[in-house]
């Protein structure tokens, strides 16, 4: 259920509803708003959490008492009464009107493409890094990541440029050296219904990105979101990253719908990733500016000083030295959408 607390409610009437959802073995989550206060009130469905029977509606502060309709409670836009989640990371927006561009390799593979990658995408105007340190591989005999080199590589690339650091949390034991360094902890596609990973990430606190996984519905992700946001943690980005469909004539489906779609279902930032979607350099630029367009808050992209060498998705990353002309672009889309970019200012323009 969804308490909407009045305008004039005190600080005291809002936590004697809260008391009394806890007292009856609930979840209560406060949103605060700019104007006024909704409590979510949760119970776990098994246990027949009664919140209806609580008699909240006459309870001084009180507006009105509704059910939330959909599966998921937090991550719905009902919670929030039309507000958006704004993340803010590092001081950089991201969500409302603020777009953000995550670019950088998909594997951190040597100090010096490391640090090359970061300076091109930092001087473009890049928002955050992306790099993998830990890479959940299709192929078991696949390169998985430099690991700890990896994350200490990303973590002297974020101190040279400044750039905040999204890397990917693969395994929940290297959860405490992955958060060392993870501004964003990424969530991949394949671990979407890790659901004891997202908890844990929820109860860390460290703003989450969390791709679709190949083949789950919006209400999958959604209720994967759900996982993080129940625990406490408000920070969680929503990645549109191509599902499996029938097609054959490229890797995944990028599926653009989605980003409007999700965001009338929910208020948190959706962000796409163009890359692993397309598998092909040549696609990525056109889907970033559909992407852009279509409202997105933002693309996670992947850079290469020289994707001929990669050790990984080499084909789909960006050549370093195209990527200014990129980010020019993919900023033009996103004001046709009314969103600035969230970083600094471009160096090179
Ligand atoms: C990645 O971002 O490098 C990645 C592996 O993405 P996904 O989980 O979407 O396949
Ligand atoms: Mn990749």
């Amino acid at each position: 259920m969804m308490i909407v607390m009045k305008e004039t409610a005190t600080d005291e009437e809002v936590e004697a509803v809260v008391e009394k959802i806890e007292s009856a073995g609930a979840l209560a989550h406060r949103i605060v708003g700019a104007r006024l206060t909704v409590i979510g009130a949760i119970g776990d469905v098994e246990q027949d959490v009664n919140v209806e029977g609580l008699g909240l509606e006459g309870q001084p502060g009180v507006d009105r008492v509704m059910p939330i309709l959909k599966p998921y409670k937090l991550a719905s836009s009902q919670m929030t009464h039309g507000a958006r989640t704004v993340l803010e990371i590092d001081g950089r927006k991201i969500g409302g009107d603020s777009f953000a561009l995550i670019a950088g390799p998909c594997t951190v593979e040597s100090r010096e493409q490391t640090l090359q990658t970061a300076r091109v995408v930092r001087d473009a105007g890049a928002t955050l890094l992306r790099g993998g340190a830990y890479k959940p591989r299709t192929s078991p005999y696949a390169f998985q990541g430099l690991g700890q080199e990896g994350l200490r590589l990303l973590a002297e690339a974020k101190s040279e440029t400044g750039l905040p650091i999204v890397t990917e949390l693969v395994d929940m034991r290297d959860i405490d050296a992955v958060l060392e360094v993870a501004d964003v902890v990424q969530i991949g596609a394949r671990n979407m219904q890790n659901y004891p990973l997202l908890a844990e990430i929820g109860r860390s606190g460290r703003p989450a990105l969390l791709k679709r996984g190949l083949s789950s519905t919006l209400d999958e992700l959604l209720m994967a979101a759900e996982y993080i946001l129940k625990e406490g943690n408000p920070n969680v980005m929503l990645c549109e990253r191509g599902i499996r469909t029938f097609e054959t004539a490229y890797r995944f489906t990028l599926d653009l719908m989605a980003v409007p779609v999700l965001k009338e279902l929910s208020h948190l930032p959706v962000i796409v990733d163009p890359s692993h979607a397309a598998g092909r350099r040549d696609l990525v630029l056109p889907l970033s500016l559909a992407a852009a367009a279509v409202g997105a808050d933002g693309i996670i992209v992947e850079v290469h000083p020289n994707p001929d060498e990669a050790i990984c998705d080499g084909p789909q990353a960006l050549r370093a030295e195209e990527f200014a002309r990129y980010a020019r672009a993919v900023q033009s889309a996103a004001a046709l959408a009314g969103k600035a970019l969230a970083g600094r200012e471009p160096t090179l323009v």
